[in-house]
């Protein structure tokens, strides 16, 4: 990504929303959105910076403590969610054609995304006048108490590319479902369909300054947002790196967050498994989004009764996926997302055969027709690799497989575990008590078996150990943007001894 004048007049201009009112930088800078497909730029977004976030986090903290929105009931909260709803419906080819040309993901993959969104906007649209208090049988006379909820104030949310809009809405649905507002900072990578989708909020009815979007740099728009004394909060998805980085800062202010990080998940083959149900399981667990998706199922674990045939079937089914447009109803694997990212990947190509993993398939930039101007990998696979290579223990965030043998249950549940990540893990089996006790000893957020990279607005999501801080999704997230209050009422007003706790 590089910055260009803002004379180049050949670019589509997208730009930011802050209190309702569409804004260019302070500064007037702006930045190339690429598009991975043809490697080269496709519109221009602000390069947002301190000024801008200052100017965003103003808008949220005047909506949140003297706009109409401090004044709404929770239930009219709900029902403007469900307006915003059946507008995302009806904007879901625009916003998948946005993500699609931003980030180079399959368009049925967006397209499937961008329809699902509207049920996060339902779910906690409908939970808003269901943050119940209650009343507690205090143990002291005379008094009454009664526990409380409240929203935090103003939300910072700060996203990855991957799937842009998908993991803001897990952020946006249940903040403002509590009464919250929010300043998001999307992904300079794919900011777009945030900028399009900010604008449905005006047109929902929402009031100004309760969604305001800056886009730029993290460290010149993310970090500002993190720093700024009136964010209460900040959720996060995105690389450790980053993630780390926020943390710190956030923690010199006692901020709090929720941290949504990286993975190297195991997918778990069985001798008693399904096969061709897994084989099936094992591709879309990373090759499908080219494999950029925190829950990547990066490392196979396959019995040694099953390994040799059952990796003969995955290289010869991945030898059939076809490269190419991410909007041609039959590509299979699309590109990468940025230049960066393609370095990267072939950076840990390189890394694994240096450490001795054997390439099985792929392990190179493609040169299939349509696939040499944009960011392609072929869907590489390595075999015997050992759990303590580099490989097997970093996020790579691209189309590699590393294959990874056991013979027993204890050494696959040893190997599953052994990693600092802890975000998702599946498990092939058809035995029943397998099936019901590898669950719990696996070290994971999200645990599938039979299955793989499932997720629902009902079903909580995040990480154990460094692949994050919290959850999203379901009833408790709600809480994740909510204080606890605590009120006593003296009946009988009057203190015994002042010198003493009551
Ligand atoms: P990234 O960490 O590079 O960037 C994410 C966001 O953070 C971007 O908006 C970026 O501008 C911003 N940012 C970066 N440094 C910052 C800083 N110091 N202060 C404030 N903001 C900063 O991540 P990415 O490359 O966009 O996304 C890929 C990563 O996201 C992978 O590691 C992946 O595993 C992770 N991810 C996690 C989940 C999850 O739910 N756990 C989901 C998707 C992606």
């Amino acid at each position: 990504m590089t910055t260009t004048p803002a004379s180049d007049a050949a670019l589509e201009r997208f730009t930011m929303v802050i209190g309702s009112e569409s804004r260019e930088a302070a500064d007037g800078r702006w930045l190339e959105t690429m598009n991975p497909y043809t490697g080269r730029p496709w519109a221009l977004i602000p390069r947002g910076g301190a000024a801008d976030i200052d100017r965003a986090v103003t808008a949220a903290h005047e909506a949140f403590t003297s706009g109409p929105w401090s004044r709404m009931t929770a239930s009219d909260r709900g029902l403007l969610m469900y307006r915003l709803a059946e507008l995302i419906a009806a904007n879901a080819e625009r916003l998948a054609d946005l993500e699609v040309r931003d980030n180079g993901k399959l368009r049925v993959e967006m397209l499937g995304q961008m329809k699902y969104l509207p049920r996060w906007f339902q779910y906690y649209g409908g939970l808003a006048d269901k943050i119940e208090g209650s009343v507690t049988p205090i143990d002291k006379p005379n008094m009454f108490h009664y526990v409380t909820h409240e929203p935090l104030g103003v939300v910072g949310a700060i996203t990855p590319w991957n799937s842009p809009l998908l993991l803001t809405v897990w952020k946006l649905a249940p903040a403002m479902a509590a009464g919250n507002t929010v300043v998001v900072k999307p992904s300079e990578h794919a900011s777009v369909s945030m900028l399009a989708l900010a604008r449905l909020f005006d047109e929902a009815g929402f009031p100004p300054g309760v969604v305001n979007v800056v886009t730029g740099l993290g460290p010149e728009a993310g970090e500002p947002l993190v720093e700024h004394p009136l964010v209460a909060r900040i959720a996060f998805t995105g690389g450790n790196p980053g993630g780390r980085k926020i943390y710190e800062a956030a923690a010199r202010q006692f901020k709090r967050v929720l941290l949504e990080l990286g993975g190297k998940s195991p997918n778990i083959v069985f001798d008693d498994a399904d096969l061709d149900a897994a084989v099936k399981g094992v591709i879309s667990g990373i090759f499908a989004a080219g494999g950029q998706t925190c829950m990547a199922g990066s490392r196979l674990l396959l019995h040694a009764a099953i390994h040799d045939r059952f990796l003969e079937a995955l290289v010869a089914r991945m030898r059939e996926a076809r490269l190419g447009d991410p909007n041609a109803a039959d590509t299979d694997v699309g590109p990468v997302a940025t230049e960066q990212q393609l370095a990267k990947v072939l950076d840990y190509i390189a890394i694994a055969e240096a450490e001795g993993a054997r390439c099985v398939l792929g392990g190179r930039r493609s040169s299939r027709p349509g696939c040499t101007e944009g960011w392609f990998v072929e869907p590489t696979i390595f075999a015997d690799v050992r759990n303590d290579m580099r490989v097997a223990r970093e996020e790579v965030f691209g189309p590699i497989l590393s294959v990874i043998r056991f013979e027993t249950e204890e050494e696959a549940i040893a190997i599953a575990n052994d990693t600092p990540f802890g975000l998702a893990a599946g498990v092939w089996t058809r035995d029943l008590a397998r099936a019901m006790t590898m669950p719990k000893r696996l070290r994971a957020g999200t645990v599938w078996i039979n299955a793989y990279r499932v997720v629902s607005f009902l079903a909580p999501f995040g990480g154990f150990k460094e692949s994050g801080i919290g959850r999203e999704n379901g009833q408790a997230a709600i809480m994740e943007y909510l204080e606890t209050k605590s009120v006593f009422i003296n009946a009988r007003p009057g203190v015994a001894n002042p010198f003493t706790l009551q």
